[in-house]
């Protein structure tokens, strides 16, 4: 009876693609995503422009911040993003390259498919590879101990060059190493550990970039309360509050009952009394400095003031749990509650001068560390920024687990020619996947030097050549086209970049390239006159 009537199994509002159709779909969006950062890879890669709607703009040469930036709709695009988006949390640096590594496998996977290749080969064939390159990368890895600054700050020069950072490199470098030497612990088990929001960075712009600085403290967007209380206090001891310095008139009236003008004098004068008692009781303790969470009362800052404290008002939650960490001091309520333990110790608290600023440094164990970052203009500092941001990020992987691995195209050219002797040894219809993943890193130096200006076939061919005989080593001179030792060039990064992009290129290009069919709901539209 049914005979010639298709069955529906899908509600009207999903959109279909299915076989061929998805899979090159899929594909283009990768391909898509990739093409789109590629030319910002490596020290002389461009910069992107980026307007959002609401109309800032962003100059970035930073992968992670331009897929931030731009929506993508494809699935398979925004899979993509995702990668990026990971390698950003857990590594902080090589978004670029694990993006441009997912085009490449997609687009090596595309060849594969043309010739009748099954895709559960071609994934297949690509989960075989990635592990094959992170025992390569394992081998290929060289040791980083806790005080090796020379490597350390290569590692952090590498991952900074060709930003907006250039002319300050070699500064912000050394503040970024003992920033994160400075917060970084020790477990139980010897193991080396840094929380990333151990250090903050803060920004000021007006000054020019030399004038960063590495501050053993913190740094709050705040300005004394009070005019007349110091700008500058010296031997810092610090109360931290959270509740509002004032009183509230139902404290008053439970005390009193007003019920003549008398009273009413007596009320004032009870209110100023309270309120001179909470300042006496900051000043008791020792404290010179007070970072309150909420307003302080203008009788309070007076006598404040009248004892040389300098207070700041309305001092973010994040900023005072901040200050406690890096201070060694205790948040508490009230005035009442404070000690002189409580208290936290730096050597200076300075609201800059003309600036909303106030920097409490010199603490002698600081938990918590600040870099002030200084530039001429907003996008300047927000650059700066986002480069000791990943400067920070790869010191501290690289201390973490202690390995590094060299840079410039020589770990994906050696990746590239070890994998495809694996490949060899495999035979059959996975060698032709584990191949094509092995010719997706080619990308990388093939990148590297297509946006130096040089060109691609010949820089590949002199690679391939100098790790064909040993030299393991050997990358790319951005700036003068030589293939040379990139590890006597100090171009190295730490493994965990290098394992975090390949693993999750890898796994992504093998789970997309196994997608045959795709059904997206659209959403559902609203029914005319629906209640909200
Ligand atoms: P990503 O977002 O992947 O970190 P980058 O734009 O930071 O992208 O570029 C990283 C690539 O540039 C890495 O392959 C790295 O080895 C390479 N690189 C960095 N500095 C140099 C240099 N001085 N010479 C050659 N290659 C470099
Ligand atoms: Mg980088």
């Amino acid at each position: 009876m049914l005979a010639g009537q298709p069955v529906v199994i899908l509600r009207e509002n999903v959109e279909r693609t299915r076989g061929f159709e998805a899979q090159r779909s899929n594909i283009m969006a990768a391909k898509a995503v990739a093409a789109a950062i590629r030319t910002t890879l490596g020290p002389r890669g461009m910069d992107k422009m980026l307007v959002n709607s609401s109309g800032d703009v962003v100059i970035t040469n930073d992968g992670a911040t331009i897929l931030h930036e731009i929506s993508v709709q494809h699935p398979a695009a925004k899979m993509v993003v995702e990668v990026a988006e990971t390698q950003d949390d857990e590594v902080g640096d090589g978004t670029t390259t694990a993006t441009v590594l997912v085009g490449a496998l997609m687009e090596e996977a595309e060849k594969l498919l043309s010739q009748e290749i099954h895709p559960t080969v071609i994934g297949h064939g690509y989960l075989l590879g990635m592990e094959k390159s992170l025992e390569i990368l394992d081998d290929l890895a060289i040791s980083v101990g806790f005080d090796d600054r020379e490597n350390l700050l290569k590692i952090a020069d590498t991952a900074t060059t060709g930003k907006a950072i250039e002319g300050v490199k070699e500064k912000l470098s050394g503040i970024v190493v003992d920033a994160v030497q400075l917060v970084a612990d020790k477990t139980d088990e010897g193991r080396i550990v840094v929380d990333e929001d151990d250090v903050m960075i803060k920004k000021q712009v007006g000054e020019t970039m030399d004038d960063a600085e590495l501050v053993r403290g913190v740094v709050i967007d705040k300005k004394r309360v009070f005019e007349q209380m110091p700008r500058v206090v010296t031997d810092a001891r610090v109360a931290l509050l959270a509740q509002p310095l004032e009183i509230t008139k139902t404290q008053v009236k439970a005390k009193i009952k007003i019920t003549t003008s008398d009273q009413m004098k007596a009320f004032s004068e009870q209110e100023r009394e309270a309120l001179k008692h909470l300042a006496d009781q900051i000043v008791a303790t020792g404290a010179n400095v007070v970072l309150c969470q909420k307003g302080i009362a203008d009788a309070v800052q007076f006598y404040l003031a009248k004892h040389g404290v300098l207070a700041l008002e309305d001092v973010k939650e994040n900023d005072m749990k901040y200050a406690a960490r890096a201070l060694g001091a205790t948040i508490v309520n009230k005035p009442e509650e404070l000690t002189e333990e409580a208290l936290g110790r730096a050597e200076k608290a300075e609201q800059l001068a003309d600036t909303e600023l106030t920097v409490i440094s010199g603490c002698q164990n600081p938990k918590a560390v600040t870099i002030l970052l200084r530039g001429t203009s907003q996008l300047l500092v927000d650059e700066l920024e986002r480069a000791v941001y990943d400067a920070a990020r790869v010191v501290q992987d690289a201390l973490e687990d202690g390995k590094f691995v060299v840079g410039g195209g020589s770990v994906e050219t050696e990746l590239l020619l070890r994998i495809r002797d694996y490949a060899a040894s495999i035979g059959g219809r996975a060698q032709m996947a584990i191949e094509a993943f092995a010719n997706a890193f080619e990308v990388i130096p093939r990148t590297l030097a297509e946006n130096s200006g040089f060109d691609p076939i010949d820089k590949l061919v002199a690679l391939k050549k100098a790790h064909a005989v040993g030299q393991k080593y050997a990358g790319l001179d951005v700036y003068t086209g030589a293939v040379v030792d990139m590890k006597e060039a100090g171009v190295i990064e730490p493994l965990r970049v290098k394992t975090q992009a390949i693993k999750s290129a890898s796994e992504t290009a093998s789970l997309l390239v196994r997608v045959d069919d795709m059904m997206i709901t659209q959403p559902a539209k609203k029914r005319e006159g629906a209640e909200e």
